[in-house]
């Protein structure tokens, strides 16, 4: 963040303090606090970049074309591509994608300016923002000191990475991010928060965070119900930052429901005669013990490890209720079923009762 976008937050900040929501969400730091430990700096491995894009990653810079990328008023982006790189030109402001995403794998690569200019947070800073809202800090942290919280793969002002894996200004470096967008519920409150994992030059430095809000400076902010596919966004805070070979693969949304007759198949209710004929233990062909047994109303079928709850399709068949089986009795006259049969997992094997 930087200090022109003040008065703007200033007045969420204001906002935000009204909202009951504000203080529900703590990392258990103040933001910016110098006294809040700076991670371990680790040495990466031998940099293997550009990484190229699996087969089905959507190309959002290739080294060559702008056509991905737009300025903040929807018109063509006002950065610069110089030597197969892009980067903020001044006063140009944030590079957003022409594209929105939610749930997304994001590989971005990253070269702070040589030579070094500045310090702590005036030295190399940009930015890449996830739905426009949530920043993976960028910033030449290669001794540089700076706020944990603000520091190169910190998610801005909330979690400082587990490792500054920062490499020399002008080296290229990257950053692999696993995103999962915050979900609401229908009156627009928070259901679950934004998730993060990021990997800083190969290193996980952020395990799957849960973020306080979108990327705030000086003061958290609540969640304001923001959904669906939203550009991502590149900070321009006026250092010529470059980036390159930037991709992203989409990522299947969470919301997709459970196809549910896996889990509640047809129910027949079985009379207590049915339900006292089918228990007891069963010979497994081959060897080992197959047994039917009754518990709080129900019946549950085991191989001797977990107890597999039985559901009745008819008086002799069964689904089961976590595993796709299927069990099949045969009974005497009687009603006492004698032997099974269960299909699971592609094999079949048989039982027959131990004591008839
Ligand atoms: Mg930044």
């Amino acid at each position: 963040m930087r200090n022109r976008l003040l008065p703007i937050l200033a007045a969420a900040a204001t906002l935000a303090g009204s909202s009951p929501t504000l203080a529900q969400l703590s990392t258990g730091w103040k933001q910016h606090d110098m006294k809040r430990p700076l991670p371990p700096i680790v040495e990466p491995g031998e940099g293997k970049l550009p990484v190229p894009p699996p087969s089905d990653a959507i190309i959002l810079f290739d080294g060559k074309s702008l056509d991905a990328w737009r300025s903040g008023d929807g018109g063509p982006a006002k950065w610069s591509v110089r030597d197969g790189a892009m980067e903020p030109v001044d006063g140009g402001g944030y590079a957003y994608s022409a594209q929105g995403f939610e749930d997304c794998q994001l590989h971005i690569e990253w070269a702070a300016p040589v030579p070094p200019k500045g310090k702590s947070q005036n030295r190399g800073n940009s930015g890449v923002f996830l739905q426009s809202q949530f920043e993976v800090q960028v910033l030449d942290s290669f001794d540089n000191v700076t706020y944990a919280d603000g520091q190169a793969a910190s998610i801005y002002g909330q979690y400082p990475p587990l490792a500054n894996v920062s490499r020399k200004p002008g080296e290229w470096q990257s950053y692999d991010i696993l995103f999962r967008a915050p979900q609401y519920k229908d009156d627009g409150t928070l259901l679950e928060p934004a998730r993060m994992t990021v990997m800083h030059n190969g290193v996980f430095v952020q395990d799957n965070v849960k973020l306080l809000g979108p990327t705030s400076w000086m003061q958290h902010h609540p969640y304001t119900k923001r959904t669906g596919k939203i550009p991502i966004g590149l900070q321009d805070h006026g250092n010529p930052v470059r980036f390159r070979n930037i991709w992203v693969r989409e990522l299947p949304s969470r919301t997709i429901e459970q196809p549910k007759d896996s889990y509640d198949p047809v129910v027949v209710k079985l009379s207590e005669p049915q339900i006292n004929g089918l228990i007891g233990k069963y010979h497994r062909e081959g060897g080992g013990t197959y047994e039917v047994l009754l518990k709080e109303g129900k019946l549950f079928f085991t191989l001797g490890g977990p107890l597999m709850e039985m559901i009745p399709h008819s008086a002799t068949e069964f689904g089961l209720r976590y595993t796709a089986g299927l069990l099949e009795f045969k009974a005497d006259e009687a009603g006492k079923a004698q032997s099974l049969r269960f299909e699971m997992g592609g094999s079949l094997s048989k039982g027959t009762r131990e004591s008839p």
